[in-house]
């Protein structure tokens, strides 16, 4: 299942897998990190998530992988896939804020790809499965 991903996608596991290290998780001891496969310059943006004391001023890996993003490629950005490994045994699906924010980049063809720890089990999700009826125009 795993090559079959490597084949379809851009997943860089190792980067991934090492951007999963680099967590600021000192509060939940949850790590997380994504990979965001940007479409018009080809160019991979990771993240993790940064907690801080004042639990509010979090971040997570997604949001910090589109800041690093959208802090490259600039404003017209637009999401090809999203890779997002934890700590978990199970894949564990982005938390509600960062869906909106990842639809604010995505198109109807943006693919989400969430990943047990080991990266071998994982689910793929469209955007419009992830947060249907979203919010995308004033
Ligand atoms: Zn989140």
């Amino acid at each position: 299942m795993e090559d079959h991903v490597h084949l379809k996608t851009q997943l860089n596991k190792d980067k991934l897998l090492d951007v999963l290290t680099k967590s600021h998780s000192p509060y939940s001891k949850f790590r997380v990190s994504a990979q965001i496969v940007e479409k018009l310059s080809g160019e991979s943006f990771f993240g993790c998530n940064v907690e801080n004391a004042s639990f509010g001023a979090t971040i997570c890996a997604e949001r910090s992988a589109i800041s690093s993003m959208v802090s490259n490629v600039g404003s017209k950005a637009e999401i090809k896939e999203v890779h997002i490994v934890s700590d978990m045994e199970e894949p564990v699906s982005p938390c509600g804020v960062c869906r909106q924010s990842l639809v604010e980049f995505s198109t109807s063809e943006t693919r989400v790809y969430v990943y047990a720890k080991d990266m071998k089990s994982f689910n793929v999700f469209s955007m419009s499965d992830l947060l249907p009826h979203a919010f995308v125009s004033f």
